[in-house]
Formats: structure tokens, sequence, C-alpha cells
């Protein structure tokens, strides 16, 4: 991958984190308990909206075929996304080292 490359893939999933509009992960993760894909969901409580990821067995089936393992979906991005900056600022650096020679 080269280093423009890199920083635009970035700079996308950056921007639709940003927004909160677009489930990244949907794509990405899957139920730890039962293998299927998660479903994105929201919840509203007091005035603030919140975002989160569930297993999809558990939302088409019920809590007797699985659980909903959810997770905050702001906060699994952010960690995706820091793995993700860390994977290609690694591949930069280890890019420059393997010129050097
Ligand atoms: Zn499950």
């Amino acid at each position: 991958m080269g280093k423009g490359t890199a920083e635009a893939l970035c700079s996308i999933i950056q921007s639709y984190t940003i927004k909160s509009t677009f489930y990244i992960l949907t794509k990405l993760i899957r139920c730890p308990q039962c293998g299927a894909g998660i479903v994105a969901g929201k919840s509203k409580s007091a005035n603030k909206t919140y975002r989160y990821y569930k297993c999809g067995t558990f939302h088409n089936k019920g809590a007797s075929e699985c659980s909903a393992n959810s997770i905050n979906a702001d906060k699994a991005e952010r960690q995706v996304l820091e793995e993700f900056k860390r994977i290609v600022t690694e591949s930069q650096f280890l890019q420059r080292l393997i010129y050097q020679f």
C-alpha cells in the first residue's frame, strides 16, 4: 500500500466515523459467541442518542439463541481507527527502513 493510499483510506474512515452515519464495523466484526454478523442500532436516553452494535442472531431470533453482546459503536470505531492508524504508521516505518538498505 502506497503512502497516499493509506492516508486517503485513513481520512475516509475518519470522516465516516466523525459523521457517525456509517456503521463501518458491521463489515468487520462478528459476534464472539455465535459468529454471526453484527447489526447496528440506536437507542435514545434523555437527550442523547447512542449507537451500538449487537449480535445479528440475538436481533433476529431473540435471547434464546444468543446474547446481545452489544458494544458502544463510538468506542469500538475509535479503537479500530486507532489500530488502523497504528498499522499504517508502522508500515510506513517499515518502508523507510527497507529503503535504507
Ligand atoms: Zn451471537
